[in-house]
Protein backbone atom coordinates (compact mmCIF):
# COMPACT_ATOMS: atom_id res chain seq x y z
CA UNK A 1 0.00 0.00 0.00
CA UNK A 2 1.13 3.31 -0.71
CA UNK A 3 2.26 5.57 1.92
CA UNK A 4 0.22 8.54 3.23
CA UNK A 5 0.80 11.72 2.12
CA UNK A 6 0.60 14.90 4.29
CA UNK A 7 0.18 18.15 3.29
CA UNK A 8 2.47 20.66 5.64
CA UNK A 9 1.11 23.84 5.61
CA UNK A 10 3.62 26.29 7.76
CA UNK A 11 5.34 29.70 6.55
CA UNK A 12 8.28 29.17 9.38
CA UNK A 13 11.53 26.97 7.58
CA UNK A 14 12.58 25.86 10.63
CA UNK A 15 9.22 24.58 11.97
CA UNK A 16 8.85 23.08 8.37
CA UNK A 17 11.61 21.39 8.42
CA UNK A 18 11.42 19.86 11.60
CA UNK A 19 7.98 18.86 10.73
CA UNK A 20 9.35 16.92 7.55
CA UNK A 21 12.43 15.83 8.79
CA UNK A 22 9.99 13.74 11.50
CA UNK A 23 8.00 12.27 8.44
CA UNK A 24 10.91 11.18 6.77
CA UNK A 25 12.05 9.07 9.24
CA UNK A 26 8.48 7.76 9.52
CA UNK A 27 8.46 7.06 5.47
CA UNK A 28 5.18 9.14 5.16
CA UNK A 29 5.25 11.30 2.20
CA UNK A 30 5.00 14.92 2.26
CA UNK A 31 4.17 17.99 0.60
CA UNK A 32 4.80 21.76 1.57
CA UNK A 33 3.45 25.00 1.58
CA UNK A 34 4.09 28.24 2.74
CA UNK A 35 1.14 29.92 2.58
CA UNK A 36 -2.58 29.71 2.79
CA UNK A 37 -3.63 29.86 -0.81
CA UNK A 38 -0.81 27.44 -1.97
CA UNK A 39 -2.72 25.12 1.39
CA UNK A 40 -5.67 25.19 -0.56
CA UNK A 41 -4.41 24.92 -4.30
CA UNK A 42 -2.18 22.01 -2.81
CA UNK A 43 -5.17 20.52 -0.91
CA UNK A 44 -7.06 20.93 -4.21
CA UNK A 45 -5.27 19.12 -6.64
CA UNK A 46 -3.32 16.37 -5.07
CA UNK A 47 -6.05 15.34 -2.50
CA UNK A 48 -3.35 14.77 0.77
CA UNK A 49 -4.74 12.28 3.59
CA UNK A 50 -3.76 14.16 6.09
CA UNK A 51 -3.42 17.86 6.36
CA UNK A 52 -0.65 19.95 9.25
CA UNK A 53 -1.76 23.28 8.89
CA UNK A 54 -0.46 26.10 10.83
CA UNK A 55 -2.56 28.74 11.92
CA UNK A 56 -0.68 31.82 11.64
CA UNK A 57 -0.09 32.08 8.23
CA UNK A 58 1.27 35.84 5.81
CA UNK A 59 -1.60 35.81 3.62
CA UNK A 60 -4.65 33.42 4.53
CA UNK A 61 -6.10 33.26 7.77
CA UNK A 62 -5.57 29.57 9.08
CA UNK A 63 -9.42 29.35 9.74
CA UNK A 64 -10.26 30.86 6.41
CA UNK A 65 -8.01 27.83 4.60
CA UNK A 66 -9.95 25.37 6.66
CA UNK A 67 -13.53 26.69 5.86
CA UNK A 68 -12.25 26.43 2.24
CA UNK A 69 -10.91 23.10 1.87
CA UNK A 70 -14.35 22.26 4.09
CA UNK A 71 -16.29 23.22 1.68
CA UNK A 72 -15.27 20.20 -0.59
CA UNK A 73 -13.23 17.84 1.50
CA UNK A 74 -13.22 15.42 4.75
CA UNK A 75 -9.53 15.19 4.81
CA UNK A 76 -8.64 15.02 8.35
CA UNK A 77 -7.21 18.63 9.50
CA UNK A 78 -4.79 19.06 12.17
CA UNK A 79 -3.58 22.17 13.74
CA UNK A 80 -0.79 23.93 14.62
CA UNK A 81 -1.03 26.75 17.01
CA UNK A 82 1.48 29.51 18.99
CA UNK A 83 -0.03 29.69 22.69
CA UNK A 84 -1.40 33.06 22.12
CA UNK A 85 -3.76 31.64 19.06
CA UNK A 86 -5.61 29.97 21.53
CA UNK A 87 -8.95 31.05 21.00
CA UNK A 88 -8.11 30.86 16.94
CA UNK A 89 -7.49 27.12 18.05
CA UNK A 90 -11.42 26.52 19.33
CA UNK A 91 -11.98 28.38 15.75
CA UNK A 92 -10.43 26.11 13.99
CA UNK A 93 -11.64 23.01 15.65
CA UNK A 94 -15.36 24.80 15.04
CA UNK A 95 -14.77 25.02 11.21
CA UNK A 96 -13.77 21.19 11.01
CA UNK A 97 -10.36 21.18 11.91
CA UNK A 98 -9.78 17.68 13.28
CA UNK A 99 -7.13 18.24 16.56
CA UNK A 100 -4.74 20.12 17.51
CA UNK A 101 -1.12 20.68 18.32
CA UNK A 102 0.64 23.79 20.33
CA UNK A 103 3.64 24.80 19.44
CA UNK A 104 6.35 24.22 20.66
CA UNK A 105 5.95 20.49 20.08
CA UNK A 106 7.86 17.33 20.61
CA UNK A 107 7.84 15.41 17.67
CA UNK A 108 6.80 12.44 19.72
CA UNK A 109 3.45 14.72 20.18
CA UNK A 110 3.30 15.22 16.29
CA UNK A 111 3.94 11.56 15.52
CA UNK A 112 1.08 10.26 18.48
CA UNK A 113 -1.29 12.69 16.71
CA UNK A 114 -0.86 11.10 13.55
CA UNK A 115 -1.26 7.61 14.83
CA UNK A 116 -4.68 8.85 16.09
CA UNK A 117 -5.75 10.55 13.23
CA UNK A 118 -5.06 7.36 10.99
CA UNK A 119 -6.58 5.47 13.68
CA UNK A 120 -9.56 7.35 13.37
CA UNK A 121 -9.48 7.37 8.87
CA UNK A 122 -8.91 3.55 9.35
CA UNK A 123 -11.93 3.29 11.92
CA UNK A 124 -14.01 5.88 10.33
CA UNK A 125 -16.40 3.42 7.92
CA UNK A 126 -16.74 0.58 11.37
CA UNK A 127 -17.86 3.54 13.44
CA UNK A 128 -20.64 5.66 11.03
CA UNK A 129 -22.09 2.20 10.41
CA UNK A 130 -21.22 -0.38 13.25
CA UNK A 131 -24.05 -1.13 15.92
CA UNK A 132 -21.76 -1.26 18.59
CA UNK A 133 -18.66 1.31 20.00
CA UNK A 134 -15.74 -0.44 21.66
CA UNK A 135 -12.82 1.01 23.32
CA UNK A 136 -10.90 -1.09 25.90
CA UNK A 137 -13.44 -2.30 28.37
CA UNK A 138 -16.34 0.46 27.16
CA UNK A 139 -18.79 -1.15 25.20
CA UNK A 140 -21.54 0.96 23.66
CA UNK A 141 -24.20 -1.54 22.10
CA UNK A 142 -26.67 1.35 19.88
CA UNK A 143 -29.32 -0.62 18.82
CA UNK A 144 -30.17 -1.45 22.50
CA UNK A 145 -28.96 1.62 23.90
CA UNK A 146 -27.01 -0.33 26.56
CA UNK A 147 -23.57 0.86 27.97
CA UNK A 148 -21.24 -1.90 29.28
CA UNK A 149 -17.81 -0.77 31.33
CA UNK A 150 -15.51 -3.82 32.19
CA UNK A 151 -17.87 -6.05 31.52
CA UNK A 152 -20.93 -4.28 33.97
CA UNK A 153 -23.89 -2.67 32.23
CA UNK A 154 -24.09 1.34 33.42
CA UNK A 155 -27.18 3.12 33.75
CA UNK A 156 -26.90 6.84 32.45
CA UNK A 157 -29.18 9.12 31.99
CA UNK A 158 -30.45 10.75 28.41
CA UNK A 159 -28.06 13.40 28.50
CA UNK A 160 -24.95 11.63 29.75
CA UNK A 161 -25.92 8.66 26.73
CA UNK A 162 -26.44 11.24 24.10
CA UNK A 163 -22.95 12.80 25.17
CA UNK A 164 -20.94 9.16 25.30
CA UNK A 165 -22.73 8.56 21.74
CA UNK A 166 -21.68 11.89 20.59
CA UNK A 167 -18.13 11.45 21.68
CA UNK A 168 -18.21 7.86 20.41
CA UNK A 169 -19.14 8.77 16.90
CA UNK A 170 -16.19 11.06 16.73
CA UNK A 171 -13.63 9.07 18.56
CA UNK A 172 -10.38 10.24 18.05
CA UNK A 173 -11.27 14.18 17.23
CA UNK A 174 -11.58 16.49 19.85
CA UNK A 175 -15.20 18.06 19.59
CA UNK A 176 -15.51 21.95 21.68
CA UNK A 177 -17.57 22.43 24.17
CA UNK A 178 -19.47 24.70 22.08
CA UNK A 179 -20.08 21.96 19.31
CA UNK A 180 -20.94 19.61 21.90
CA UNK A 181 -23.26 21.77 23.61
CA UNK A 182 -25.04 22.63 20.51
CA UNK A 183 -25.12 19.03 19.41
CA UNK A 184 -27.03 18.03 23.09
CA UNK A 185 -29.27 21.21 23.83
CA UNK A 186 -29.19 23.26 21.15
CA UNK A 187 -27.87 27.03 21.61
CA UNK A 188 -31.25 28.37 23.47
CA UNK A 189 -29.33 27.94 27.31
CA UNK A 190 -26.65 30.20 28.85
CA UNK A 191 -25.21 27.44 30.88
CA UNK A 192 -24.21 25.23 28.88
CA UNK A 193 -20.36 24.72 29.50
CA UNK A 194 -20.86 24.65 32.97
CA UNK A 195 -23.79 21.83 32.88
CA UNK A 196 -21.24 20.39 30.44
CA UNK A 197 -19.19 19.71 32.60
CA UNK A 198 -21.21 18.71 35.19
CA UNK A 199 -22.57 16.02 33.07
CA UNK A 200 -19.13 14.68 32.22
CA UNK A 201 -18.22 14.49 35.58
CA UNK A 202 -21.22 12.03 36.62
CA UNK A 203 -20.77 10.31 33.16
CA UNK A 204 -17.06 9.59 34.13
CA UNK A 205 -17.93 8.67 37.58
CA UNK A 206 -20.01 5.44 35.60
CA UNK A 207 -17.88 4.73 32.90
CA UNK A 208 -14.37 5.25 33.65
CA UNK A 209 -12.53 3.39 36.77
CA UNK A 210 -10.55 6.24 37.91
CA UNK A 211 -12.41 9.83 37.40
CA UNK A 212 -10.02 11.87 37.90
CA UNK A 213 -7.21 9.81 35.81
CA UNK A 214 -9.93 9.09 32.66
CA UNK A 215 -8.71 6.90 29.89
CA UNK A 216 -11.60 6.97 27.81
CA UNK A 217 -12.54 10.88 27.43
CA UNK A 218 -9.30 13.49 27.34
CA UNK A 219 -10.18 16.62 28.72
CA UNK A 220 -8.78 19.19 26.27
CA UNK A 221 -8.38 22.52 29.46
CA UNK A 222 -10.65 25.22 27.49
CA UNK A 223 -11.52 23.56 24.65
CA UNK A 224 -13.44 20.43 25.06
CA UNK A 225 -13.08 16.42 25.16
CA UNK A 226 -12.22 13.68 22.89
CA UNK A 227 -12.49 9.69 23.31
CA UNK A 228 -10.02 7.81 23.02
CA UNK A 229 -9.80 4.40 21.05
CA UNK A 230 -8.14 2.26 23.31
CA1 LIG B 1 3.18 30.89 11.23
Amino acid sequence: MEKPLILVVEDDSAVRNLITTTLRTQDYRYQTASGGEAAVAEAASHNPDVILLDLGLPDLDGVEVIRRIRSWSKTPIIVISARSEDTDKIDALDAGADDYLTKPFSVEELLARLRVTFRRLRDAGETSQSAVFSSGGLKIDYANGCVYAEGKEVHLTPIEYRLLCLLARNAGKVLTHTYITNEIWGNAWDNTVASLRVFMATLRKKIEENPSEPKYIQTHVGVGYRMMKI
